[in-house]
């Protein structure tokens, strides 16, 4: 019977390869066996984009023109690439780890992070750049079709696992959201190399120099031999920098024609994230407070966040969760509401009340709080929490 059930999977397998398997390569023009179409890959971008936003710290709000300027930045780019009809998107999200990303279909988001740490336009064209590449040559799918022969195989252990193991291996299957899944993606050496390659001719079609991409690699470097903890745990997850990297981009630079750095317009479009980086210091400091469990510090490293930089909402999530860890659910639900009004549209806020509501007993507000969280962010943590109320 399990040979049977295995046997039919395969054959399933099989013929799904069969009809999903001619598709063109974005970089040669050749035909190659793909299993993710380009719809499928668009659709799953244009549905996990949200969630990635999201889970990446939500929208950067305070800075519509500098928004516009890095979407600007980004557009142009996407001129010159080599899938110019995919519906491409740029976003800031409102975190503090050096990070970018990209979605299959080109849905890319850049950290505030990230973007204070660069100093020109053609700095944050190779950043743009390489992740179009990502997008527009297919790395994503590519990882996708990869891991999709891996989870076939695993689908085909399952089957011939005995019946006391399956519980454990569901939960490996399904508890991994795909948009999480989506953003840890690590691209290999060659793709790596790849994006950095096309990034550098985008960027140069566009009319940027090509050494922003230079810089941006001895940057990165840099900051991997002083060891930053912040990097490590972003861009450098999923974008291992290299010597070998930064020597590909120099050999390739001097091949190039110079053009625009435009070093004078990115310190003019980043002067506001810079005036308030003492404020998001104060906070990203708070957090560690929090963490070693040292809430007096928190408390004031919250306050002093929020006299520096009274709109941020994040700032008043902080103070919410310090009195959270102090029990004190009264001020935490305070705190999160402020939090809520700064900015409607991130989960975190909201969950964290549902979870005080629901401790304060009070399950009518703990249901629409967590039932908005979930609309935001489906995380499996919101969902015990509402089918416990
Ligand atoms: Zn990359």
């Amino acid at each position: 019977m399990q040979n049977f059930k295995v046997c039919l999977f395969l054959l399933l397998c099989f013929t799904s390869l069969l009809t999903q398997s001619c598709g063109v390569n974005p970089a040669t023009g050749k035909q190659e066996f793909q299993l993710v179409s380009d719809k499928k890959e668009i659709s799953l971008g244009e549905q996990n984009y949200p969630y990635g936003q999201q889970s990446s710290g939500g929208i950067f709000i305070h800075d519509a023109d500098l928004t516009k300027y890095v979407q600007h930045v980004g557009q142009k780019l996407t001129k010159h690439c080599n899938r110019p009809t995919l519906p491409y998107e740029f976003k800031i999200v409102n975190h503090s780890i050096p990070n970018a990303w990209a979605m299959p279909g080109g849905k890319i988001v850049i950290n505030r992070g990230l973007l204070i740490q660069l100093e020109s336009e053609a700095e944050l064209a190779a950043v743009l750049g390489h992740e179009i590449t990502h997008a527009a040559l297919r790395h994503g799918a590519q990882s996708m079709e990869r891991g999709m022969l891996i989870m076939a195989g695993i689908v085909a252990a399952d089957i011939l696992m005995p019946d006391e193991n399956k519980m454990q291996k569901k939960a490996l299957l399904g508890g991994a959201a795909l948009s999480a899944t989506l953003l840890q993606t690590k691209y290999g050496r060659n793709a790596e190399l790849e994006a950095d390659h096309f990034g550098m001719d985008y960027m140069v079609k566009a009319g940027y120099d090509p050494a922003g991409a230079v810089h941006l690699q001895e940057m990165f470097l840099k900051m991997v031999d002083k060891k930053s903890p912040n990097w490590l745990e972003g861009l450098f997850a999923s974008h291992p920098p290299s010597k070998e990297r930064l020597t590909a981009n120099q050999a390739y630079a001097k091949t190039l024609p110079k053009g625009f750095l435009g070093k004078e317009q990115f310190q003019q479009k980043i002067a506001n994230l810079k005036k308030w980086d003492p404020a998001y210091k104060a906070f990203d400091d708070g957090l560690e407070a929090l963490k070693d469990k040292k809430y007096t510090k928190a408390h004031e490293l919250a306050t002093k966040a929020i006299n520096l930089f009274p709109d941020e909402g994040l700032f008043y999530q902080l103070r919410g969760a310090i009195y959270m860890q102090e029990k004190d659910y009264k001020p935490a639900i305070q705190a999160f509401t402020v939090s809520i009004a700064k900015n409607p549209n991130y989960f975190y806020p909201y969950q964290q009340r549902g979870y005080c509501y629901k401790k304060m007993q009070d399950y009518k507000n703990a249901k629409l709080d967590l039932d908005k969280s979930q609309k935001l962010l489906p995380l499996e943590e919101t969902k015990l929490a509402l089918d416990t109320l």
